[in-house]
């Protein structure tokens, strides 16, 4: 009935523990769900208000332009030109999209042919692989290990990869392994993209969570970036804005121009009031965003204490709402952590071969919740 290339799609992994999670709870389990990339704070009232008066006005009620409100391509490009020091044409080199995982799954549509090889880091955001599927390209897994800071050995590609390669998908702040990256690895995938003739698309999703005084670049602020490359941006992590769905890709004018012409296609761009709700957000106070990083903060603070006093070995990531914990069997614990704790982290093999031997926390729940997490896995047989 379906057609091959759903069958083509990798098996969801997280299926297992999705289902032991709803056994639990129907057994009566307060589970503890610390799975979800999804923020559990509220979208900032300032930005919900210029939503309900937005919405009100039938201006907003019809089809939006294909790229994006002007107004808003505007404040996209002057907030990137405040907190990047990045300069963008409005007109050119932004787009508006339905949040960032519409633009990374279409992007392949534009620029790969079959049988063409699209590079990802691996463990990584599962869609670099599936919408390289959908077009048809070959995915060849870029490994994040961790004696290289989880950034990928781009000089450990072999020639014959190169020589088909079309696009390199990557992230940083990195989810899941919530490694940051300096510019200087930016400005060696400009290097590289440049020699090898490579799309370099980068998923900036996790910019503003930085804790402990860390600043996040931009991929752009790399010289020649806008050359090889655009930047997937989104406001659902920055603003706890997951169910808007509003985002933004930024870069190469023809970069641009080419998901353009894929999405012209496809959808009828975001709606209106959402995209005027998004400049409040990019153009209003950023207290929102501080107060939300703080928060993260002490969450961390309480699970990385919480492991380390367990006995676990774990980094305190500088960026993202993640926690990256390394374990013997990403499933085997995953599993355990639900079955003998009620507790959900998600099982690092599900974001790719390399994930294996990691489980991702998501501190996307109260300190209360967390501490409750820890004193719960104390009994947990290691
Ligand atoms: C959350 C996330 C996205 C997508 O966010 P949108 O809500 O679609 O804007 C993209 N990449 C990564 C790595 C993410 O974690």
């Amino acid at each position: 009935m379906y057609a091959k290339r759903l069958d083509n799609l990798p098996p969801y992994l997280f299926a297992r523990i999705d289902e032991m999670k709803d056994e639990k709870r129907r057994a009566g389990v307060d589970v503890i769900d610390l799975g979800v990339g999804d923020p559990d704070l509220p979208t900032p009232p300032h930005i919900v208000e210029t939503l309900c008066t937005a919405a009100r006005d039938p201006a907003n009620h019809h089809y939006p332009s294909y790229l994006g409100l002007p107004t808003y391509r505007e404040a996209v490009a002057s907030w990137y030109k405040g907190r990047f020091g990045v300069t963008a044409d409005p007109k050119s080199e932004v787009i508006t999209l339905i949040g960032s995982k519409e633009g990374i799954a279409h992007v392949p549509e534009a620029f790969v042919n079959p049988g063409d090889v699209v590079l990802a880091t691996d463990p990584g955001y599962p869609v670099y692989k599936t919408s390289t599927l959908f077009a048809e390209g070959i995915c060849h897994p870029l490994p994040l290990l961790e004696e290289n800071g989880f950034l990928p050995d781009l000089a450990s590609i072999p020639k014959d990869i190169l020589e088909k390669t079309k696009l390199f998908f990557f992230g940083y702040p990195n989810n899941p392994t919530s490694a940051i990256a300096p510019l200087s690895f930016f400005n060696e995938v400009v290097e590289f993209a440049r020699e090898n003739n490579i799309v370099a698309v980068h998923d900036n999703a996790y910019s503003e969570i930085t804790f402990d005084g860390y600043t996040a670049p931009s991929f752009l602020e790399a010289d020649g970036a806008f050359e090889v490359g655009i930047e997937m941006h989104s406001l659902s992590k920055t603003y706890n804005m997951t169910g808007w769905r509003l985002g933004m890709a930024v870069g190469n004018k023809e970069i641009i121009a080419g998901l353009g012409r894929v999405k012209t296609n496809i959808d009828s761009g975001a709606f209106d009031a959402v995209q005027l709700a998004g400049v409040t957000a990019l153009t209003g106070p950023q207290t929102c965003v501080a107060e939300a990083c703080s928060i993260y903060q002490e969450r961390r603070d309480v699970l990385v204490k919480g492991l380390r006093s367990l006995g676990y070995e774990v980094q305190a990531p500088k960026a993202t709402f993640y926690v990256w914990l390394k374990v013997d069997d990403s499933m085997a614990f995953a599993a355990r952590l639900l079955d003998e704790a009620g507790i959900v982290a998600t099982p690092g093999v599900g974001f790719g071969a390399s994930g294996d031997g990691y489980v991702r926390f998501a501190i996307t729940r109260s300190v209360e919740r967390i501490t409750e997490a820890v004193g719960r896995m104390e009994g947990m047989r290691r």
